[in-house]
């Protein structure tokens, strides 16, 4: 196949590309490294299979030759980097997937979107199912992104009705893992740079709010199987095994033998922030016979080892 993948330098970009290349396939990838590095993709120089284009999907996407798949994962993903471009995180929720989604017709090519668990918002049903619609406030500081992905699994659902485009969508809940960025604001990246610098954790309200941590690698096949099979619905990709914030900051300081403990931080907590999230992946289960396979304490010993490496 000749897939593009837009966001090809972020975190799950850049492992989709790895992964497709590995199974045989010839890559596009798009990116104008808005949040993503080409530090991301720097080994893949030189790979024939693989071809880097600098653009923002927000224009118009020209690409010759044929495709037989497009992966729209452009856009900023953490809280402090989507409250940094507001402007740009709905851009590429609306524009960019409307002219990914029109590259998709145009070639013929099957479309994936790289949706998230905030079209669920600060949920109101426990844990979350595909069926359920959300709570949203579209004006909150999180509205940016949970608007932009609630306009882009619309738009998809459009162009597949009304157009005919074979389409995925992957609703992906946290998910953490090498590449990341030290920076992004996120818990994970957050507690682990903390950790390595001996500094106390930070953990915003009082770290009762839930959150369920999928690795990587898990999360990259629940994609690649996603796009391989035949279903056009939402289905939720991410691991249900929840806890709290806290005791996540707990577990780091604990693997990492920081000394220097935990400051709650009240006046950190962004509005809107949800209390809970856990996804129901009864549907991954069933319709792609995926679950995931590595535990937290493996998967944080790989990205602590990462970040190791960059503090
Ligand atoms: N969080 C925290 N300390 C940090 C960073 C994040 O307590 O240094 C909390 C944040 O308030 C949220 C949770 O961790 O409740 C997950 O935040 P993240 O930014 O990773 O993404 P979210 O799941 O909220 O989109």
């Amino acid at each position: 196949m000749r897939i593009l993948i837009t966001g090809a330098a972020g975190f799950l970009g850049s492992h989709l590309c790895d992964r497709f290349l590995a199974e045989g396939h010839q890559v596009i990838g798009m990116d104008n490294l808005l949040t993503g590095s080409v530090d991301n993709i720097a080994h893949l120089a030189g790979n024939e299979n693989f071809l880097f284009i600098k653009h923002d999907v927000t224009n118009f996407i020209y690409l010759p030759g044929p495709l037989d798949a497009v992966l729209h994962f452009a856009s900023p993903a953490s809280p402090i980097d989507y409250l940094t471009y507001p402007i740009q995180t709905l851009k590429v929720g609306a524009l960019g997937t409307h002219n990914a989604l029109g590259v998709a017709k145009d070639k013929g090519a099957r479309f994936l979107l790289a949706s998230t668990s905030e079209v669920y918002g600060d949920p109101l049903v426990h844990p979350q199912r595909e069926d359920y619609v959300g709570n949203v406030d579209a004006i909150g500081p999180r509205g940016v992104y949970d608007e932009a992905k609630r306009f882009a699994e619309a738009m998809t659902m459009a162009y597949h009705r009304t157009h005919g485009v074979d389409t995925r969508i992957a609703r992906i809940f946290n998910t953490y893992g090498p590449r990341m960025r030290l920076d992004d604001g996120r818990v994970v990246p957050n507690f682990i740079g903390q950790a390595l610098r001996g500094e106390p954790l930070t953990v915003y309200g009082d770290g009762s709010q839930t959150r369920s941590f999928c690795y990587v690698s898990d999360l990259i096949e629940g994609i690649y199987r996603l796009l391989m099979s035949d279903y056009t619905e939402p289905v939720n990709i991410g691991n249900p095994s929840e806890m709290t914030i806290l005791q996540l900051a707990e577990l780091i300081n604990e693997m990492t033998g920081n000394p220097a403990g935990i400051v709650l931080k009240p006046e950190r907590r962004i509005k809107g922030d949800p209390q809970t999230r856990q996804p129901d992946i009864t549907r991954a289960r069933t319709v792609l016979g995926w679950v995931p396979q590595v535990d937290l304490h493996d998967g944080l010993r790989e990205t602590i080892a990462y970040f190791r490496k960059r503090v």
